[in-house]
């Protein structure tokens, strides 16, 4: 079967990382996620991940701090994440690079585009640290800035849900599920895919966003292939 999508951005929540623990590292979980992502690079596909950091340390949620120091820390958090991700890869035998959008090249290459294009390529993971490099971003919207920068056919978001409803299915037992939902409506009815920034960035740059749980981390492999699970947004 031939890939639906050939060359994605993958964006995992700090969150979905951490399991039941709801903080730190799974690394069960960890290795879950590598080894469905060993088979999609099996089948050629070209993979590039932006990781949140939100089992660390979210900016946004430290209201005692100055909010860009905050944000500072916050990126930090997305590259122990991102660090986590390139050794459960290593683990599997993937090759795989850190890129990071604020220089720390003790520890992983900075961002540069075309060399992170070369990387895909050649078959190697990238994964994105620091999110955009910019307090007051969130990691989705550095997964719709890279995604454009590389030229992504879609950004493959994995959460928590199996996809966007009208209302938080956690709270509402009648929520219902969206199979395709339009970037515009996710901005009017404010519908929980991404922030409006990033979901702004996606529309305006046409980039299409699958929206799908991580409960089965073979939902990546299946995502790539085109099968049908979770919510598409796009246009
Ligand atoms: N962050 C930032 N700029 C960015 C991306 C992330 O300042 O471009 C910081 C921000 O503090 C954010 C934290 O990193 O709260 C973790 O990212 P995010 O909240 O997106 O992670 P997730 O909720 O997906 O785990």
């Amino acid at each position: 079967m031939p890939l639906e999508y050939k060359r994605v951005l993958l964006k995992l929540s700090g969150e979905a990382l951490a399991g039941d623990k709801k903080f730190g590292l799974d690394y069960d979980i960890v290795t879950d996620i590598c080894k469905s992502l060993k088979k999609c690079v099996a089948l050629g596909a070209q993979i590039g991940i932006v990781v949140g950091g939100g089992n660390f340390f979210r900016g946004r949620s430290s209201l005692q701090m100055d909010r860009a120091r905050a944000d500072h820390m916050g990126m930090l958090a997305t590259v122990m994440n991102s660090l986590a991700i390139a050794d459960g890869l290593e683990a599997q035998q993937v090759p795989v690079r850190v890129q990071t959008a604020i220089t720390m090249q003790q520890i992983a290459e900075p961002y540069i585009r075309n060399r992170a294009i070369r990387h895909l390529e050649k078959g190697r993971v990238v994964v994105f640290g620091c999110g955009t490099g910019n307090p007051y971003f969130s990691t989705d919207t550095a997964s719709s800035l890279r995604a454009a920068e590389i030229d992504a056919d879609i950004i493959l978001k994995a959460t928590m849900v199996d996809g966007v409803y009208d209302c938080d299915p956690n709270k509402y037992s009648n929520a219902v599920k969206y199979e395709k939902v339009s970037f515009q409506e996710v901005l009017e009815k404010g519908l929980g895919v991404m922030d409006s920034t990033a979901a702004a960035m996606c529309r305006d740059n046409k980039i299409p966003v699958l929206v799908f749980s991580l409960a089965d981390p073979d939902n990546i492999l299946r995502a790539i292939k085109g099968e049908k699970i979770g919510t598409i947004v796009k246009e």
